[in-house]
């Protein structure tokens, strides 16, 4: 058996575990096993899974905040109970909190930041991100129990014509939490980052914070969430919740638009994987315009007026 850990948002599963299930599904292909989830309740769309190849589903009875040292614990049980051969969760915030703490207490492999599996072999081969998305490395687990943390954007998601996913409660003692929530601040309105079709990003171009007047009115107009690069966020410019790349979101959009970002390295560690890169920088040798789909070399400062002008006429 495989085992998804699936983390919710509100009350929906976040898309980074339904590309976990895809993953998992790829393995259980390959290896025989089934997927099975393992989820708090209280999230809705449970039955929809199945389209990602999932077949049953653990909930468990849990309070509305769990830590993450409690998450540690929920799995361990879980494992004890289950056994299952593969636990996969996705590399973000939840699982790179966890993942270790499960490698140790489980005395189990641990291989993350994974994005591909070998296909046209028998046994299960595992494809790794390293040097910051700029190379990648296959894994075998030496036996055959392990843990798979996804990096999140780095696989996708697949539909599969899967059956019907069976709902099964799990009996969990999960332990107090040694420590408080005070408060919550949920960011709405825009879709987050993470899951969002069409994304405005723009960086240290901008010059001043007050510019992104024009970075926001172009994200209104064509529907998109809105990203920065990291000194961006790291000089108070924009939020942090804005900054993308190696050390922040990965994203994986059908469509990023940078502006006035250079494109380094650990920028591009977490955009590559977009479907189509739009480019405007004033320096013809800026490095995005190798990664960019479309490119325009010029003042970001005479084009965004025009291009906000020419999108607003054509509404
Ligand atoms: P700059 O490098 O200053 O580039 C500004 C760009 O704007 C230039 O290309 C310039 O030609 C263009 N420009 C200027 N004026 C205009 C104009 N008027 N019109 C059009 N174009 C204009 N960075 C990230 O973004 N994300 C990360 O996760 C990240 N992680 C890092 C981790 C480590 C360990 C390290 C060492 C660095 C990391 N960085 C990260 C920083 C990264 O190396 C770059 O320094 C950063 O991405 C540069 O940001 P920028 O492109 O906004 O700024």
């Amino acid at each position: 058996m495989i085992l998804v850990i699936l983390d919710k948002a509100e009350n929906h599963v976040k898309k980074a575990s339904l590309e976990a299930i895809s993953y998992a599904a790829s393995l259980g292909e390959k290896s025989g096993q089934k997927v099975c989830g393992i989820i708090a309740e209280g999230v809705s769309n449970l039955g929809d899974l199945n389209k990602y190849g999932m077949s049953e589903v653990y909930e468990f009875k849990s309070p509305s905040y769990i830590d993450t040292q409690q998450w540690t614990e929920i799995i361990s049980q879980a494992y004890h109970l289950l056994n299952p051969d593969y636990i996969i969760l996705s590399n973000n915030s939840l699982g790179k909190s966890i993942s270790g703490r499960l490698a140790v207490k489980l005395n189990l492999a641990l291989i993350s930041n994974v994005i591909g599996l070998k296909k046209n072999v028998e046994d299960v081969v595992i494809q790794k991100s390293v040097f910051s998305g700029k190379a990648s490395a296959w894994y075998r687990l030496k036996n055959a129990k392990g843990i798979l943390a996804l990096m999140p954007n780095g696989y996708g998601l697949h539909e599969q014509k899967g059956s019907y996913t069976k709902i099964l409660n799990l009996d969990i003692n999960i332990p107090d939490s040694k420590i408080v929530l005070k408060d919550r601040v949920l960011i709405k309105g825009k879709t987050p980052l993470s899951e969002a079709d069409i994304v405005v990003s723009a960086g240290r171009g901008m010059k001043d914070p007050s510019n992104w007047n024009l970075i926001e009115e172009l994200a209104d107009l064509v529907n998109a969430t809105t990203a920065c690069s990291r000194p961006v966020a790291d000089s108070g410019w924009r939020p942090h919740h804005e900054h993308v790349g190696q050390t922040g979101i990965a994203i994986r959009p059908n469509v990023y638009i940078a502006i006035g970002i250079s494109g380094a390295i650990q920028h591009l560690a977490g955009v590559n994987n977009s479907k189509k890169i739009f480019v405007i920088n004033k320096d013809p040798e800026a490095p995005f315009f190798k990664a960019a789909d479309y490119g325009v070399c010029g003042d970001l400062f005479e084009i965004l007026p025009k291009l906000n002008e020419a999108l607003r006429k054509a509404k």
